[in-house]
């Protein structure tokens, strides 16, 4: 049997390479090839770069107005396209369908409207220096790079292309070996609404040829999602040629659960930080910090909707809420992590596993799992697991837990449950981290800008900051007066 290939998607249409090599790709609810992906070569990267250089001429010499108009007949066609855009991000992921065909293109298409419609709105400003005046331009950078993680892989390319487009860039963007296809439908779709060839490039392969992406030297930004320790990596790279860089990274973040919470909705929060998307969510509240006086009955609402709630299987199924792990190795690494949990004395609650539910029994799935008996230094409450893996520990009082939850070198995410809201408040402002919620957990509009703090990232995806994130300024002084020169 032949397996389907993908191809790189260069000014307009897919490209094959000259080197022949593929990489392939495995769906992580069968354990099976599903395509493999031709790896960008030097023909490919070349072209790449000409082609964004052609594309970013002809997209930046038009009219704010003119870009958003068609990025909103790309956002007409992605919301036609849903359900099959989100099938393919379920083989590719194992995600459950029932999340990918109302979040991931969703949230990834309200991302391009919300920055289409707010184009036209970007201006400079002008100054009157008595005759004299100056006045500013807001310009396009010129060729960005995204570079995407394999969890959220077409809602990531939307973030990315988003602003970047809007503000009048081209990109060239290196979606995961392990979850290409969504950038490339992506790419097709931007195509179809009429973004000139060249504007929105995919080139694929692994580590590597991101790191060509973030070293070249016709590239002015590069945004990047994706591990801690990659983003180190992209940022000293990039730094030899002086981009700018977007770093959306890892996290360990807290939930905290005041005495005066209410439990069925902390529970919620704890289990969606937790457990949606199997645990492979950058913002996932893993460590649940609980007031010793309503312990019990957390844990105990807790167990039963965990064992009760949560059904696994064929993804494609829309009664199924909990995929597979992305893959085998990192099932493994997941299961690793478990056993040092146990080894360093916290106890398994729940889960604990691998397991084969029924309709997906080769799929790489690690059970919803639930430590208690934790403490702050075990290195399941200290590192990102990115799985179903959560931790639970109790606390005192205010001032312990905020200076607990901040012990982390990691800021992306934290958030806590309470009906005082004055406390809601002062705890929250309190946090060292860049997206907080109160009384919820894990929307993330369009609108609100994310990114973290400390080592969880540098600047901020979504909301009006991030176009200018996009944009340089450009300051015209106007002489209106003769030139008065000592020469
Ligand atoms: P990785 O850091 O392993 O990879 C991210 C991307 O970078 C992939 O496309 C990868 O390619 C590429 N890459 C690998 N090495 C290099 C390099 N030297 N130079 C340039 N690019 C490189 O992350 P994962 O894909 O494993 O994603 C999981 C991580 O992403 C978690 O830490 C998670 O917290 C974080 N994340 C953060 C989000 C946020 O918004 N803050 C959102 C989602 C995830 P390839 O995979 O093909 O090797």
């Amino acid at each position: 049997m032949t397996i389907p290939r993908l191809q790189n998607f260069i000014n307009g249409q897919s490209l094959a390479n000259e080197s022949g090599e593929t990489i392939e790709v495995i769906n992580p609810a069968t354990g099976e090839v599903i395509y493999e992906i031709e790896v960008a070569d030097e023909k490919v990267k070349s072209a790449a770069i000409e082609s964004a250089q052609a594309g970013f001429k002809q997209w930046s010499a038009m009219t704010a107005m003119e870009r958003s108009r068609i990025l909103l007949k790309a956002v007409a066609l992605l919301r036609e396209k849903n359900d099959e855009l989100a099938s393919y991000e379920v083989l590719d992921t194992g995600k459950p369908m029932q999340e990918a065909n109302c979040v991931d293109v969703v949230t990834g298409t309200d991302a391009i409207e919300f920055f289409a419609n707010l184009a036209p709105t970007q201006v400079g400003q002008q100054q009157d220096l008595g005759g004299d005046f100056y006045y500013t331009r807001k310009e396009p950078l010129g060729i960005c790079a995204g570079i995407g993680a394999w969890n959220y892989p077409i809602q990531i390319a939307c973030w990315k292309s988003a602003p970047a487009l809007a503000a009048g860039n081209a990109m060239i963007f290196k979606p995961s070996e392990e979850t290409p296809r969504g950038a490339v439908e992506l790419a097709k779709v931007f195509i179809e609404a009429g973004v000139p060839a060249g504007v929105f490039n995919v080139v694929l392969g692994a580590g590597d040829v991101g790191q060509w992406l973030t070293h070249h030297e016709l590239i002015e930004k590069v945004s990047f999602t994706g591990e801690v320790g990659t983003g180190r990596k992209v940022m000293e790279s990039a730094a030899s040629t002086l981009k700018d860089v977007t770093m959306e990274l890892g996290g360990k973040s807290p939930l905290i659960v005041f005495e005066d919470a209410d439990i069925s909705q902390s529970v919620s929060a704890a289990m969606l930080g937790n457990f949606y998307t199997q645990g492979e969510v950058c913002t996932n509240c893993t460590r649940v910090f609980v007031h010793e006086s309503v312990y019990e009955q957390f844990i105990s609402e807790l167990v039963e909707r965990t064992k009760n709630n949560i059904k696994a299987g064929d993804p494609q199924d829309l009664s199924v809420n909990f995929g597979a792990m992305i893959s085998q190795k990192h099932q493994q690494l997941v299961m690793d992590y478990i056993a040092k949990g146990k080894e360093e004395g916290a106890t398994v609650l729940t889960g604990g596993n691998t397991f084969s539910p029924a309709g997906a029994e080769n799929g790489y799935f690690v059970e919803p799992t639930i430590f208690t008996d934790c403490t702050d230094d075990m290195t399941i409450v200290k590192e990102e697991i990115f799985g179903p893996v959560m931790s639970v520990l109790t606390f005192k009082d205010e001032e312990e837990v905020i200076r607990r939850a901040n012990d982390t070198p990691l800021g992306l995410a934290a958030g806590l449950m309470t009906q005082n809201i004055t406390r809601a408040h002062r705890v929250i402002h309190q946090l060292e981290a860049g997206i907080c919620w109160i009384n919820t957990w894990g929307a993330s509009p369009a609108e609100m800008p994310v990114g973290g703090y400390k080592l969880s990232g540098i600047g901020r995806e979504n909301g009006i900051e991030a176009l200018n994130q996009y944009t340089q300024t450009k300051s015209v002084y106007m002489g209106m007066v003769e030139l008065e020169s000592p020469f």
